[in-house]
């Protein structure tokens, strides 16, 4: 059995929709849908994900909200009509669209991700409805009815571990073709909560992983994942394989191919993930599997993200201060921060942090909690980082992977601030200003895969 995954993009119209049905009905093993909600259609189109959070919020404003309504309900409409579809279901879809509205008053963050979740869910019915009118045996499935549970933490849920077991016992052997809206579940009370934006991949991979599959398919718009960014690099090679581990780091430092969060589930269970163009289907894809031949290609990808900001704390004799670090990491802590790297000397430590988490606010008051309480000789926060990723398990079994990368990089005149390597040794990271980033990505791109004539992957 094989679960499959449509992302925004391969819904946004009734052209894709057609495509995704050929993908769906060319092989029987194909079970399982799970779908996003309808996309962009072209560069400047909106999704229907961000109409919806639109319409949340004109309705919690008290604003008016017949014109938000119209454009989302429009999305389906005109997706329905070149289906030649007929119209109860765009009946279904304004009623369950009015109903949720109905609920405003039940608090705002359960508010927006009840009209949030109802992107994928109508699209979800939409596609079913479309597949039976081509005579499939379709079903949509409910969330809620299969017993998706999740974390009561809106826009930000996690699976709950019994939740497999309910997918599982509930969907494993049902007759069909099943279609799952992707993007939230439901807490043990049977609160609709949401995944992290892009959560729909989530889905797709606790559902294969709940049910066994023997390969989840994640169907986007590229052909495959390349080693490189190619709005970066002009035409990287494309990546065949890589492990779960490499793949989520890949996705972490900028990939926006896959949710970093969705491997995990599916890493669990070892079910190997095919990453597929919905467009170019007979194109192979990228694996994602659990172990590959190092030899062949140690290194898999070059990425970056911008948007980091460090605080840099120095104090004399830090490293024999007992409990400074746990100190340190309370004041984050209290102000409800996480931290991404946090390397460290003798006398001084820095803590890499995105900077969509610090206002001016909020800094001041963390800046001035390590003043005054750790009595610090210097603390101040620097911004427009990025972190450069060479991303690849082979670098375990390789010397001189940082030579390399420091020599190139010195070569193209980027300036080091700090150089990251976790214990694993799947990737080392590189922290820039946001300037250098794009050269230093050209940088490795070009010392790892074009000098060297590395086998393509
Ligand atoms: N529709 C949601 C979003 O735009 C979830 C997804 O597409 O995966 O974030």
């Amino acid at each position: 059995m094989k679960v499959c995954k449509f992302g925004g993009t391969s819904l946004a119209s009734a052209e894709q929709m057609k495509k995704v049905a050929n993908i769906v009905m060319a092989d029987t093993e194909r079970k399982i849908v799970v779908v996003s909600a309808p996309g962009k259609r072209f560069k400047e189109d909106t999704k229907v994900t961000d109409l919806l959070i639109s319409l949340a919020d004109e309705a919690l404003t008290n604003g008016d909200v017949d014109e938000a309504l119209r454009l989302v309900v429009s999305r389906y409409e005109q997706i329905a009509l070149a289906l030649n579809l007929s119209e109860d279901i765009v009946r279904i879809i304004t009623d369950d669209l009015e109903s949720r509205l109905a609920a405003k008053d039940e608090g705002d963050q359960e508010f927006t991700d009840l009209m949030k979740a109802s992107g994928e869910d109508n699209c979800a019915k939409l596609f079913s409805f479309y597949l039976q009118s081509l005579g499939v045996n379709a079903h949509y499935v409910d969330p809620k009815e299969v017993g998706l549970l999740v974390s009561k933490e809106y826009g930000n849920a996690q699976v709950l571990p019994e939740a497999y077991e309910n997918l599982y016992a509930r969907m494993r052997n049902k007759e069909g073709v099943l279609i799952f809206p992707g993007f939230f579940g439901y807490t043990e009370e049977g609160t609709l909560v949401t995944f992290p934006r892009g959560g729909s991949d989530i889905t797709g991979s606790i559902v294969a992983a709940a049910v066994e599959a023997e390969l989840y398919e994640n169907f986007t718009d590229v052909d495959s994942v390349f080693a490189a960014n190619p709005n970066v690099v002009q035409n990287p090679v494309e990546i065949k394989e890589l492990t779960y581990r490499e793949m989520r780091e890949l996705s972490y430092a900028g990939f926006s191919v896959f949710h970093d969060e969705a491997l995990i589930p599916a890493f669990k269970k070892g079910v190997p993930v095919c990453i597929k163009n919905t467009n170019n289907p007979a194109a192979r894809g990228t694996m994602v599997v659990n172990e590959r031949n190092f030899m062949i290609n140690p290194i898999v990808g070059i990425a970056s993200d911008t948007g980091f900001s460090t605080i840099y704390v120095r104090k004399y004799l830090m490293n024999r201060e007992i409990g400074f670090g746990r100190k340190l990491l309370e004041i984050l802590e209290d102000q409800g921060l996480s931290y991404e790297h946090m390397p460290s000397g003798i006398d001084d430590t820095s803590i890499i942090l995105r900077d969509s988490q610090l206002s001016p606010e909020i800094e001041a008051r963390i800046v001035s909690r390590i003043e005054n309480e750790l009595d610090v000789d210097d603390v101040h926060v620097e911004h427009d980082f990025a972190m450069v990723m060479i991303v690849g398990e082979g670098m375990k079994k390789m010397v001189g992977i940082t030579a390399k990368a420091t020599t190139g990089l010195a070569r193209a005149g980027v300036n080091l601030h700090m150089i990251n390597q976790g214990s694993s040794e799947v990737s080392m990271v590189f922290g820039v200003k946001s300037v250098d980033a794009d050269k230093a990505v050209r940088e490795l791109y070009n010392d790892f895969f074009v000098e060297t004539k590395s086998p393509v992957l």
